[in-house]
């Protein structure tokens, strides 16, 4: 349905797109992931020629978008975009952003165009909002809008570029369901997402895009599951982290746990993991302050997406200590309860350094 065939594109002397090629079939769901700033949404919107290649070419059921007599409106219309900001007109009811570009645009009568945005509207579940502005809707409910909003112009396949990445996690729920809803309905789509577990579950395919290409492509189980490259396999395992080093027994108590809590917050960690990784940076501290005046402590935090597992380790050069061994230790209360907040320790020295690593229980 769409082939691209070595698609550049150049800002200047930043080469963005180098030489794409690849084929998309009809009713096919093909997720793009990738690191921020590869290219991804060039990529989208050189498809629909809101930005112009600088070389290569697109075909759609085998007619080029770039040739000199091509329909350009007709090929947008066809192929439209769903964006991060949902691009909804304020002075417009709901209604009316759907009806505009059928009226306007595809030459629809005011009734059919309405008729057919309300059915939309009830597919996104949003019929009873048909009079209000998009002011008064939610993040969610202005993206479901912006969903059929793009349905009603009667597009063969719908480009997204991170619909869910401007969106409280709460409402990213409501939009991932209308998008696979429409995946069940054989729609073609291409869809540029953060939100890994739907990319896998929803797709037909998914392509790791990075330095400009696409790096790899595969079934959901291939790229997730087994990725074959260098690169992909970072991306897909990578991990957050979080490091700070300590080096005097007045350190800023607060500003260490307003880190910890931001950190956690990204993350998007589940309450009793934030609340069990903080108070065992507090036991923690509490067991290496009176060595602190000799060396500083690095706290450093990772959590891995793919495994879910929150890590928290110390490093302290100097004599042996480990915190957690039994003898000559006063403070018990505090071993015992890094016992029940932590499910795995390991103490490790190498040459002058004392290293704890636990995984934070969630
Ligand atoms: P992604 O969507 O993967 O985060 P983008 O496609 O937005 O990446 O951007 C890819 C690169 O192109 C970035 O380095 C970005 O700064 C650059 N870029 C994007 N749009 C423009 C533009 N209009 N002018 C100059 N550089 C741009
Ligand atoms: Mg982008």
């Amino acid at each position: 349905m769409i082939t691209v065939r070595n698609l550049c594109k150049r800002y200047g002397s930043l080469e963005v797109l180098r030489g794409i090629s690849t084929e998309i079939r009809k009713g096919e769901v093909v997720s793009i992931i990738g690191p921020s700033g590869c290219g991804k949404s060039t990529f989208l919107r050189c498809l629909n020629l809101l930005e112009i290649p600088s070389g290569g070419d697109i075909l759609i059921n085998g007619s080029s978008l770039l040739a000199g007599d091509a329909d350009v409106a007709g090929a947008r219309q066809r192929m439209n975009m769903v964006f991060q900001s949902f691009n909804l007109f304020a002075h417009l009811t709901v209604l009316e952003n759907l009806t505009l570009g059928p009226i306007h645009l595809l030459g629809k009568n005011r009734a059919a165009a309405e008729g057919h945005a309300l059915e939309l509207l009830r597919l996104v579940g949003l019929a009873e909002k048909a009079d209000r502005f998009p002011d008064e809707l939610s993040g969610g409910q202005k993206q479901r809008v912006a969903i059929a909003r793009c349905l009603a112009m009667d597009p063969e396949i719908i480009l997204f570029d991170e619909p869910t990445s401007a969106l409280d996690p709460t409402m990213v729920r409501e939009v991932l369901s209308v998008i696979r809803r429409l995946a069940k309905e054989g729609m073609t789509m291409i869809i540029v997402t953060h939100e890994m577990d739907f990319a896998r579950d929803v797709s037909h395919r998914v392509f790791y895009m990075d330095e400009g290409g696409i790096h790899e492509e595969g079934t959901p189980a291939q790229i997730f599951e087994a990725p074959q490259r260098e690169k992909t396999r970072a991306f897909i395992n990578r991990v957050r982290s979080y490091s700070c080093s300590l080096d005097s027994p007045d350190f800023d108590f607060y500003a260490l746990n307003a880190d910890l809590e931001a950190f956690c917050e990204k993350q998007i960690l589940p309450r009793k993991a934030r609340h069990n990784l903080l108070l065992l940076v507090e036991e923690l501290l509490q067991l290496h302050k009176p060595r602190l005046a000799n060396a500083p402590v690095v706290i450093s935090v990772s959590y891995s997406e793919k495994t879910e597992i929150l890590e928290l380790q110390f490093e302290q050069e100097g004599p042996r200590f480990n915190p957690l061994e039994a003898d000559d230790q006063e403070d018990d209360l505090g071993v015992i309860l890094i016992r029940s907040f932590a499910e795995d320790i390991a103490y490790t020295r190498e040459g002058d350094l004392n290293r704890l690593a636990l995984v934070v229980r969630r």
